[in-house]
């Protein structure tokens, strides 16, 4: 039914039916690594759940889960707090809804202003901490304030520098992933080892990152691409895609995919571009990301308590065909 034909009360009952849903299906996904759902059913849920709350804000509960971000910390690795939250992203799955997102934030910033088109790498996020230039300290974004430790495993990554090229003190972003040959390979090695394959690479990432044995972590050639930082200030750019550069000047991975777009035209042929390109990529992306180019316009515009104001997923249609509807009936 459209919100708009719903009293607050129906539309009060539908969030308190789907909000215990999401926890659950995100308890699986975030916390055992292993979903129990497509994301594509998670997505189609979590959107009606906001569309509810955004017709009628007053039912909006602290624990739903639009209010934070997803995942917690596993209680045997060590905990971890982000001095600066590490935060999700909100997402669209139209260009029309893209193009409503640019409305939105043009109208309410005085300047003109570039985006920063990047692929969306689907991975889980992670965050580096140098302290002059050496890495000291690397952690997942657990609920986004506080993360779990796991630099034993990371320094197991290739791509990740142990230092970098300027001493610099810094909180570093980004994404590890499991290249798609390495996920198959991996799938093909378990089943004949009589184990469950893992459902996806996100998962299998996460998975490999989020256990206790370093040479596990090795074995599964896991990868990054880094594209943010905690605090510009210690950085010569002031705009996204001069913080890429940055960052692989300094050592790091970034993807080197990413286009500045002056307008949504330039956006929507991103897009294209990439969406045509996606099963040719030797890894997997479930999107595309445009951010507000200039990181002093990023931190005036700011974020809401989950997710950054400045930027939003644009994502793909699933890659393969699902039983949706059956799901989302059953569901709601
Ligand atoms: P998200 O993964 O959709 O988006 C935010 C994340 O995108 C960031 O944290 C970052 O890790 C990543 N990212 C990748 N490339 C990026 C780039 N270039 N710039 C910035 N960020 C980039 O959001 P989320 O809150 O982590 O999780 C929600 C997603 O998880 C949904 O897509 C949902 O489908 C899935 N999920 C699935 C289930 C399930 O049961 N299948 C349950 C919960 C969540």
């Amino acid at each position: 039914k459209p919100t708009n034909t719903l009293t607050k009360e129906q539309a009060a009952t539908e969030a308190a039916n789907l909000r215990p849903q999401l926890l659950a299906w995100g308890k699986q996904y975030y916390d055992a690594d292993a979903p129990s759902v497509e994301d594509d059913v998670y997505d189609r849920v979590y959107a009606r759940l906001v569309a509810l709350e955004e017709a009628f804000p007053a039912i909006v509960t602290p624990e739903s889960p639009t209010q934070h971000v997803g995942g917690t910390t596993r209680g045997d690795l060590p905990k971890v707090a982000h001095a600066i939250p590490m935060l999700s992203l909100g997402d669209v799955f139209s260009l029309e809804e893209l193009s409503e997102f640019n409305d939105r934030l043009r109208s309410n910033v005085d300047e003109d202003f570039d985006y920063n088109c990047e692929l969306k790498i689907d991975g889980l996020a992670i965050s580096l901490r140098y302290e002059n230039g050496k890495f000291i300290q690397g952690s997942t974004r657990g609920n986004g304030q506080i993360g779990e430790d796991i630099t034993a495993n990371l320094k197991m990554i290739p791509s990740i520098p142990q230092t970098l090229s300027r001493p610099l003190t810094i909180d570093v972003r980004g994404e590890c992933y499991m290249p798609k040959a390495a996920f198959l390979a991996l799938n093909e090695r378990r089943e004949a080892a009589g184990q469950a394959p893992f459902a996806n690479p996100r998962n299998a990432a996460a998975g490999s990152l989020r256990q206790l044995d370093t040479q596990v972590t090795a074995d599964r050639k896991l990868a990054t691409f880094m594209y943010n930082i905690a605090d510009y200030e210690p950085l010569n750019t002031r705009t996204q895609s001069g913080l890429l550069d940055e960052l692989a000047e300094l050592g790091f991975t970034t993807n080197p995919a990413y286009r500045v777009a002056h307008n949504m035209d330039e956006v929507n042929a991103y897009i294209d571009t990439y969406q045509a390109q996606r099963s040719d990529l030797p890894y997997g992306i479930d999107g595309i990301v445009i951010k507000a180019n200039s990181l002093p316009l990023q931190r005036a515009i700011g974020a809401t308590v989950k997710v950054p104001r400045w930027a939003i997923a644009y994502k793909f249609p699933p890659e393969e065909v699902q039983t949706i509807v059956e799901d989302i009936e059953w569901t709601v």
